[in-house]
């Protein structure tokens, strides 16, 4: 049996009247836990159509607080949130489409010590915009073989790949595609700009892997998805393992 009430039938039910949404994929749609790292410019339409796609399990993790700069892309927030906690007011946000869904949160940045929260989570999304976190969750859910969604959006181009560290027979991580081991001065956000549009694209295409990959849709892992939102032209590459990985034993 799945876990939704009357009334997330009612809310859901163009949703689930699509043959994807059998018993058995509703059963699995309302247990798996999804951790968003950032709630930024793709964590706030990821976590909003995750929730609007039937998920009742998110952990947002986040410590920073709303600022007039975020409002264009962060959907989640307006002018009467500045200066209150991201994850409060997205929380609060989220439970108005959905009361019955339960959203956990973190109100601090995601480091070493703190990084175990995640370890109950079927899915971590990295929606963060800082190399540094993304080696860590990289590397976090290597070890502890939890599945890890790797997103960035850098002016209008994005890019986005779905691990499958919960089978582990073929190594492949984010670091067999960007092997340098430390922090680099990589172009940031705020430095280069962002769209809001191909930030909205990049948190939709986060939700669709991982409605795909959670019902078993359609395989989405190694596949990293790129996509320029400006001439609307999406790829995707399968990606190959990296043999001399150094996570490749871990
Ligand atoms: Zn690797």
């Amino acid at each position: 049996m799945n876990n939704y009430s009357e009334n997330e039938y009612e809310i859901f039910s163009r949703l689930f009247i699509l043959n994807e949404f059998s018993e058995k994929n509703l059963k699995i749609l309302s247990n798996i836990k999804i951790g968003i790292v950032g709630i930024g410019g793709i964590g706030c339409p990821l976590s909003q159509y995750l929730v609007n796609s039937g998920i009742k399990n998110l952990l947002l993790v986040d410590g920073d607080i709303v600022e007039k700069s975020n409002l264009n892309r962060q959907i989640l927030f307006n002018l009467d949130d500045i200066g209150k906690k991201k994850v409060d007011v997205a929380r609060e946000k989220l439970k108005l489409i959905n009361t019955e869904c339960n959203i956990n949160i973190i109100n601090k940045n995601i480091d070493s010590f703190n990084l175990n929260y995640l370890k109950e989570c079927f899915i971590v999304v990295d929606a963060t915009d800082d190399w540094f976190t993304s080696k860590l969750l990289n590397k976090y859910c290597l070890e502890n073989s939890i599945n890890f969604l790797h997103s960035s959006v850098l002016k209008h181009d994005l890019q986005l790949i779905l691990f499958k560290n919960s089978d582990r027979t073929n190594h492949l991580c984010l670091n067999c595609i960007f092997p340098n081991k430390d922090d680099v001065d990589l172009p940031r956000c705020s430095s280069v700009g962002i769209s809001s549009i191909s930030a909205g694209f990049a948190g939709l295409v986060a939700a669709q892997k991982i409605i795909n990959f959670s019902l078993n849709l359609k395989d989405e892992t190694n596949i990293m998805t790129i996509f320029d939102g400006k001439k609307l032209s999406i790829d995707n590459i399968i990606i190959k393992s990296k043999h001399d990985c150094y996570l490749n034993t871990v």
